[in-house]
């Protein structure tokens, strides 16, 4: 039967690292059609992040579903390559005179200090040796962090799902959703499919889906945030070891990207969902701040992009049947913690869509399910 002939169990809007999650697991149990408007899986903000597992960082749940993701990403199956998922890296956040009180109120505010440490302005700059000497007053280190391989999850994950028998169509922008007789017709730029669910995982277009399909909106609001490269400080001995440098409000941050440094304004700009780019003022202020804080000279830019971070007003996903529009999963509002959170999330959100109850490894890192329920926003 051709594609668009047939009626599948679920179709997935959105392919990025929230659709191809959750279709992989799915795709187990259930004839699944994933569809995205790109060409090529990962184009938004999947393919635009800083790559970082950091299970201290974000709103609670998201704490828990990175938590309970560490096992996967420390363990992942076969068609998630050879080479490990997570790369070691610490976080270090550091404090001028005026930030103390914030840098204390982090560090009590840790729920587990097995890995967090404190650190004078001395043993700030033995981590960063590039840190101007007297720019930082403190520090806290947290040695729970890594590099992600997202390239390699995201595609492990589409991997599990062709493998499980899943229908991949890209160049399928979903123009306009009809329930009737129990079954969705989702009318796209690559002709009509059907479908009995539909998942929400459209990112940063997720409220846009929600309206097609007559579901409540949930204030999503995509905010841009900008990032660079540019070349390494020279003669810094084991350059590629340094953590991930934070302003403890969030106000820039750095970390080696190979021999490289990424550098970012940490800006979070609200905007419309497009494909958003880099704004010379975000650039700018991005330099001045990196200038300010490094003993760091910017000549030249190796590369530049943004990408969309998108929230709820409480910052923490978004999941669950529609109480408005029959059969429609939501899967929204990662914010900024997508990437690290996507393995629990997506067994999470699976075993919601098929009626199952939550798996207890999930529970066991203290989840409260009501803060990531669509019930919140009745
Ligand atoms: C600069 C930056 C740094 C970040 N750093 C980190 C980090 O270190 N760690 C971390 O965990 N997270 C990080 N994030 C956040 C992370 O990237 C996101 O939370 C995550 O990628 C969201 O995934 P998604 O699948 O929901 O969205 P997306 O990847 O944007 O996927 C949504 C998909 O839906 C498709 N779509 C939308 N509308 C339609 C339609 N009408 N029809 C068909 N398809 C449609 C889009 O084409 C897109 O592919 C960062 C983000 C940015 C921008």
């Amino acid at each position: 039967m051709s594609t668009s002939a047939k009626t599948f169990d679920i179709a997935v809007i959105g392919a990025g690292i929230a659709g191809a999650s959750v279709a992989a697991a799915l795709a187990e149990h259930t004839d699944i059609l994933l569809l995205d408007m790109e060409s090529h899986a990962g184009y938004h903000s999947t393919g635009r992040s800083a790559a970082m597992y950091i299970p201290s960082y974000g709103p609670a749940p998201i704490q828990a579903f990175t938590r309970a993701s560490g096992a996967f990403f420390n363990n992942p199956p076969t068609e998630f390559g050879e080479s490990p998922l997570l790369k070691a890296r610490s976080e270090l956040l550091i404090a001028r005179e005026d930030q103390l009180s914030e840098l204390n109120a982090f560090y009590n505010a840790c729920s587990n200090h097995d890995h967090v440490q404190t650190l004078n302005a001395q043993q700030v700059q033995l981590h960063c040796p590039f840190i101007k000497s007297n720019y930082a007053a403190a520090g806290v280190i947290d040695n729970s962090g890594s590099d992600i391989d997202v390239h390699n999850l995201h595609n492990g994950f589409l991997k599990q799902f062709r493998g499980r028998g899943g229908t991949e169509i890209m160049n399928a922008t979903v123009q306009t959703l009809r329930h009737r007789d129990n079954i969705w017709s989702l009318h796209t730029s690559a002709g009509v499919f059907k479908s009995k669910i539909v998942i929400n995982a459209a990112g940063a277009w997720a409220d846009q889906i929600a309206k097609l399909a007559g579901a409540e909106s949930i204030g999503l609001i995509p905010k841009r945030r900008t990032a660079l490269t540019i070349a390494a400080p020279a003669n810094i001995p084991h350059f590629t070891k340094i953590p991930l440098v934070a302003d403890i409000s969030e106000a820039f941050y750095i970390k080696p990207d190979a021999n490289n440094l990424l550098i970012s304004p940490a800006n979070e700009d609200p905007m419309p969902p497009c494909d958003v780019q880099p704004e010379e003022m975000d650039i700018a202020l991005c330099i001045d701040q990196i200038e300010h804080a490094f003993d760091i000279k910017v000549t030249n830019i190796i590369s530049k992009w943004a990408g969309l971070r998108s929230f709820v007003a409480d910052k923490a996903p978004v999941t669950g049947y529609s109480n408005m529009a029959p059969h429609f999963y939501w899967l929204a509002g990662q914010g900024g913690y997508g990437i690290q959170s996507s393995p629990a999330l997506a067994r999470y959100a699976a075993a919601g869509v098929l009626g199952q109850s939550t798996p207890t490894d999930i529970t066991e890192h203290c989840l409260n399910t009501a803060d990531v329920s669509i019930d919140r926003f009745n």
